[in-house]
């Protein structure tokens, strides 16, 4: 199978044949080597997602690019319906429907967004054909919807019966309150550095449980969510949407290692930019994730339980962030 027919294929609904480590370095035996051996490529997600970044890892070391090599990491959680703040099995919105956001961008800038996505499990994927294949770099609700049909993708209920019950039982308090860290995945960001050296991003989810219909956060908003720029490094963010976009935090870690700080420091920045706007001790997670063209990491978060998962050198390793509060 070449490599155009593996990326499409995977798309649409054959993930399983995507999300096999083994199929990738597979794949890569019937590939010349584009690439010289000799540049570091890695691979880092925010969260314990293992196998999602291992995927990506695998994708970088059989050539391909870094974008491909995200979109391709991140789908394996987008259809792993244990994982309910992602893609399949996300928890839904107040009504009980699901809705996805996700944007990714590369190494040349160009990047490609949705935002309230229903049916649609793939949708980093979807961003991605945004970003290749239409002239605009958001498309939201029905439009995106339909756009993803028109490309080929299957509607999908995303709304399994585990988080009909879950949402059920929401309904009998309507609680509604940021919860922070309730499990060890969330939101998945991911930045690939390929063997060219160079830097694309992926970020997906399903947003914050019970949200009101129509609310996006942070996680499709380029500069928010996700942002890269391959002459500086890239940044991802994970945890209350709304307190990163009022920050821009990605842009602003980006931009404050362009000035000259470390991806820890630039992470921790961002963090106190949040924090200084707050009266009293926030009750919500925000965290950052970072790395810059030296392949330098940092990561960095309000509150303890965050970490992050690293591949290189053909390891991947989950790693406990710092946070402000212990
Ligand atoms: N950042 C996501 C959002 O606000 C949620 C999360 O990371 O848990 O939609």
């Amino acid at each position: 199978m070449n490599r155009r027919k593996f990326l499409s294929r995977s798309y649409l609904g054959a993930t399983s044949l995507l999300i096999a480590p083994e199929t990738i370095s597979g794949l890569s035996k019937n590939k010349k080597p584009s690439y010289s051996n000799e540049t570091p490529l890695y691979a880092i997600s925010t969260w314990d997602v293992s196998k999602a970044n291992m995927i990506a890892g695998k994708a970088l070391e059989a050539g391909f690019s870094a974008i491909e090599a995200a979109v391709n990491g991140v789908a394996y959680e987008e259809s792993n319906l244990l994982n309910t703040t992602v893609g399949k099995g996300g928890a839904p919105d107040r009504d009980g429907i699901v809705s996805l956001d996700a944007c990714v961008m590369n190494h040349t800038g160009n990047c490609g967004a949705v935002l309230a996505v229903e049916n649609i499990t793939h949708v980093a994927a979807l961003a991605k054909e945004v970003m290749e294949k239409t002239p605009h770099v958001i498309l939201a609700g029905k439009g995106a919807r339909q756009f993803a049909i028109k490309q080929g993708y299957k509607p999908e209920n995303l709304l399994t019966e585990q988080g009909k019950k879950a949402w059920k039982k929401w309904l009998k308090n309507k609680n509604y309150k940021p919860e922070i860290n309730v499990e060890n995945h969330d939101t998945i960001g991911m930045i690939c550095c390929d063997k060219l050296g160079n830097l694309s991003g992926a970020c997906t989810t399903s947003g914050l449980a019970y949200k009101m219909s129509g609310r996006v956060g942070d996680s499709p908003i380029i500069g928010s969510g996700l942002y890269i720029d391959n002459k500086v490094g890239g940044a991802v963010a994970t945890g209350l949407g709304e307190e990163v976009i009022k920050t821009v935090g990605s842009f602003l870690i980006v931009e404050l290692m362009r000035s000259g700080l470390s991806p820890q420091e630039a992470c921790e920045e961002a963090v106190n930019r949040i924090l200084e706007k707050q009266k009293v001790k926030p009750n919500f997670q925000v965290a950052y994730l970072s790395t810059n063209i030296n392949g330098e990491v940092g990561a960095y978060s309000i509150q303890k339980g965050f970490s992050y998962t690293f591949y290189k050198n053909k390891i991947n390793k989950n790693i406990s962030s710092d946070s402000v509060y212990k």
